[in-house]
């Protein structure tokens, strides 16, 4: 149809590197997160904001979706709680600290996520009581990575 710009490829997530969790906590945990210490995160719903370079972002989506994994960055420490869910993804173009910053919300843990961060986020996971809308590109998860 003239004037219709659809395509059947993904352009806007096609070679994106920054993604965005959407994280459901059930309920409020006290979570000892590596160096950080322990940590005290409310119930409700989190925006965690990460990026992989040079095409390794599908790899590093599935590796946050799997439970079993070596506890490395601070966000494997919450999702390995039973109350932590991830209940979509977000890709996008936009520089991780751009978007970290537009999001809004509470910064409920200095530093998390932020080891790299150069800009002065104070956090890359942001709380929200209620679910936060998020207008970027949803995420394809491969189930069959997620699972293995
Ligand atoms: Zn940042």
């Amino acid at each position: 149809m003239a004037g219709c710009n659809h395509t059947t490829a993904e352009p806007e997530t096609e070679g994106a590197e920054t993604y965005l969790l959407v994280i459901r906590l059930a309920r409020s945990c006290r979570v000892t997160v590596g160096r950080l210490g322990t940590c005290c995160f409310p119930s409700g719903w989190y925006l965690y904001t990460g990026s992989a370079r040079g095409g390794r972002l599908p790899s590093r989506v599935a590796r946050h979706l799997r439970s079993e994994k070596r506890l490395r960055w601070h966000i494997d420490y919450l999702l390995a709680e039973p109350a932590a869910r991830i209940v979509a993804v977000h890709v996008t173009h936009q520089a991780e600290c751009v978007l970290n910053q537009a999001l809004g919300g509470n910064v409920v843990q200095a530093g998390f996520g932020a080891s790299d961060c150069r800009v002065g986020c104070g956090s890359h996971l942001r709380h929200f009581r209620r679910r936060p809308l998020v207008e970027l590109p949803r995420y394809r998860v491969d189930s069959s990575a997620a699972s293995s």
